[in-house]
């Protein structure tokens, strides 16, 4: 059998490239470089390309592997719904095209399934190649797509007016509110050391 290519990446070539960039072999990762190539074979040539994903797991390491779309440059926006699908689209014109999967059409690809409905509980892990293999053929039965248009561009353009905060002093966008999110009692963190303030000033 000829080697797969996802969006131009020889398939042997891409599972090295994510177990390297996402630490293991991952179907969701292989999965999403099928939706990405749909989409974007649909889309056509885009050279002002964002990606939305309506995951946080998975999908955005496919994006990131597959397209110049990264967090960090902000082409791409993870949306926490924890939805398998995505939207390529064009930034400037707005337009793009959503894929999702149809649960409807898994009945004939059991392992798929099996992965599917286990991704939200403890994982038993599921031999890689038969997963794969089993995904590869059931991508273009699996994977549904429709043209969207987006309300507005998800990347933010304009430059946010930052301050500092009268309480811990650090820089903050200043429409967060009268100081910084952290002060709000919104903090993920907790200094262990109470004294780290007096030792730093
Ligand atoms: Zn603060």
């Amino acid at each position: 059998m000829s080697n797969p290519v996802i969006c131009g990446v020889d398939f042997d070539d891409f599972v090295i490239s994510m177990e390297e960039f996402h630490g293991y072999r991952s179907p969701g990762i292989l999965l999403g470089g099928l939706m990405i190539e749909a989409s974007l074979d649909e889309l056509g040539d885009t050279p002002y390309l964002n990606v939305a994903t309506e995951t946080v797991v998975c999908l955005p390491d496919a994006v990131q592997l597959l397209t110049p779309c990264t967090i960090g440059n902000g082409f791409l926006q993870t949306i926490d719904w924890g939805k398998f699908a995505l939207t390529c689209y064009d930034r400037l014109s707005l337009s793009g095209v959503r894929v999702w999967l149809n649960p409807d059409a898994l009945g004939g690809f059991p392992l798929v399934r099996q992965w599917l409905e286990r991704s939200s509980h403890k994982k038993e892990k599921l031999p890689f190649e038969a997963l794969a293999a089993e995904i590869l053929v059931a991508a273009k039965e699996v994977i549904s797509q429709r043209p969207v248009h987006l309300h507005r561009s998800l990347k933010e353009s304009q430059s946010v007016p930052t301050g500092r905060c009268p309480v811990c002093g650090e820089s903050y966008p200043l429409h967060l509110g009268p100081t910084c999110p952290a002060c709000q009692d919104q903090a993920y963190y907790f200094y262990q050391d109470p004294t780290k303030q007096a030792i730093r000033d």
